[in-house]
């Protein structure tokens, strides 16, 4: 009997060791796993590394690229396209015009009202369609014809009779935001399709052309007075409600600026005038690329399996379409090196399953255990029951990815501010500060993700006031504007119309 308790106590201290040395070793295996997770994190953090250093130096580097793709044809990545707006609205134009915004799946047609009236009040109507898919790779006369017979009925409904109506002429704004080279406000062949659209008859053609042979066609009396991209709308409704905007910027799906540059800087179009000395450039900055810019091996991924490799490499630091892609990059490094997060969910490795707005919601998660990033880790990513600490790293891995994108969009502002001499700084010639008076300049903003995502704003103005310092910061003033792709391009018709003579003229 007495060898049989022996024996037992020997089993159960045997038993007991045995967990014990499980519980020490699970513990220290789980130790090991955390320290993984968090070399990542460093690793992630000291790869997006934007102090303010930096973001001088890439402001430096956007305001000499800026002279590069001025200079010649090619002379950058920054293709620095020539609009041939020169005339900004500035509230004078009255009247009614039509704007046709053209940019992705849904098209819109809008009438803009111009009162008679101080201070100038506008008013518009819109209506939006998708294009159906099979438009989107037909040929350029079954797409025109569609958005030629919507115009059409939109113009009957909104104005008071067809009859009474359809024989007046009237102006209309293109937005086509597509790569175009214009050849004038009002004129541009089509350099290629983007965004699945695949219509092979357009590509080199006159797009207004297209268009207007449409409106014959269905007998509209319309001339379209000027062709435009989105972020050209943007500057035209920035400058209509307030003429000290000089640039403005989208950061949405996507990211580009123009601005108003001096047609004596646009060397590689010599003999350009234009009656106000300034026309608007395009700059496509979302193909913007420096070695100053903190890039890390998820950004080099991405792009490697991209559909553009090489191309838009600014744009995919910063805009919304990527963002969310990067954080889901880094929980997948997280989880391949220490399998923390639970089994594999196949989502994770599928990219572009985290969407920027989903990591938004994370980042700005301000519950105290972080309930919502444990649902959309769960719901969108198929990863449940994520312990608190880890929540908790995958918020900080969307602040690291985020600040990162706000402080180089900053940088980026203030690269364009350098170039025309209006960061304080007297521009690429270097002038002391204190020798420049600084004048109220106004950059009109737009795009889901500046507007949506509060600490993208926040991170993004703060690093403006670091970059350029609050007495300067303070005369720099960004204004959202709402609708510019469209309403904007309305104004432009109005400021280009046939009453202008035209004013662009090559020697
Ligand atoms: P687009 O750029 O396609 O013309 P928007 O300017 O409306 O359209 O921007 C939409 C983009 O903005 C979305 O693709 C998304 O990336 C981003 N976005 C929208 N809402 C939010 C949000 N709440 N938080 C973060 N990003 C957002
Ligand atoms: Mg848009």
């Amino acid at each position: 009997m007495g060898r049989v308790v022996v024996g037992v106590a020997v089993g159960l201290a045997t038993v007991a060791c045995a967990v014990a040395a499980a519980v020490v070793g699970g513990r220290i295996r789980s130790r090991r796993k955390w320290k993984r997770v968090v070399r990542v994190l460093r690793e992630v953090e000291e790869g997006c590394e934007s102090s303010v250093e930096r973001l001088r130096q890439v402001v430096d580097a956007m305001a000499v690229e800026m002279h590069a793709g001025l200079a010649s044809e090619g002379g950058s990545k920054l293709k620095m396209l020539l609009t041939y707006v020169h005339n900004l609205p500035d509230g004078t134009d009255k009247g009614t015009y039509y704007a046709l915004d053209l940019g992705g799946t849904n098209f819109r047609v809008l009438r803009v009202h111009l009162h008679d009236q101080q201070p100038s009040v506008l008013e518009h109507e819109v209506q939006q369609q998708p294009i159906p898919q099979h438009l989107m790779t037909s040929t350029s006369k079954d797409l025109f014809d569609f958005i030629a017979s919507s115009l059409k009925e939109f113009i009957e409904k909104e104005e008071d009779g067809p009859e009474l109506a359809l024989d007046r002429r009237r102006e209309l704004g293109f937005t086509f935001s597509f790569p175009v080279k214009q050849m004038s406000v009002s004129s541009g062949i089509l350099m290629k399709w983007t965004k699945g659209f695949s219509i092979v008859d357009m590509v080199g053609v006159d797009v207004p052309a297209c268009l207007q042979e449409a409106l014959i066609r269905k007998g509209l009396d319309m001339r379209i007075a000027a062709l435009v991209n989105d972020t050209v709308g943007t500057l035209a409704l920035g400058h209509y409600h307030d003429s000290d905007t000089v640039a403005s910027i989208i950061i949405g799906t996507g990211t580009n600026a123009c601005y108003l540059e001096r047609v004596d800087a646009i060397i590689k179009c010599q003999g350009l005038l234009t009656t106000s000395g300034y026309m608007v450039v395009n700059m496509e900055w979302g193909n913007f690329w420096s070695s100053h810019l903190p890039r890390t091996s998820y950004d080099i991924d991405l792009d490697s399996e991209s559909p553009n490799p090489n191309d838009q490499g600014f744009e995919k630091m910063i805009s919304g379409m990527y963002l969310g892609d990067i954080v889901r990059r880094v929980i997948l490094r997280m989880w391949l090196e220490s399998d923390m997060f639970g089994p594999i969910s196949s989502k994770l490795s599928m990219p572009f399953t985290l969407r920027t707005p989903m990591m938004a919601a994370m980042h700005e998660d301000d519950s105290p255990d972080l309930r919502e990033v444990a649902r959309i880790l769960k719901d969108i990513l198929e990863i449940p029951d994520v312990p608190l600490k880890l929540r908790k790293v995958v918020v900080k891995v969307c602040d690291v990815v985020t600040r990162r994108a706000a402080r180089l969009a900053a940088a980026g502002i203030v690269g364009i501010l350098k170039k025309i001499g209006r960061d304080g700084s007297g521009g690429i010639t270097g002038a002391r500060r204190s020798d420049v008076k600084m004048k109220r300049t106004v950059v009109a903003i737009e795009g889901g993700l500046y507007s949506s995502y509060t600490l993208f704003r926040e991170y993004l103005h703060e690093a403006l006031n670091e970059i350029l310092g609050e007495d300067i910061a303070k005369h720099v003033i960004l204004k959202v504007t709402e609708d510019g792709s469209g309403v904007g391009a309305a104004l432009l018709a109005a400021s280009h119309s046939s009453s202008d003579v035209d004013t662009v003229q090559l020697l």
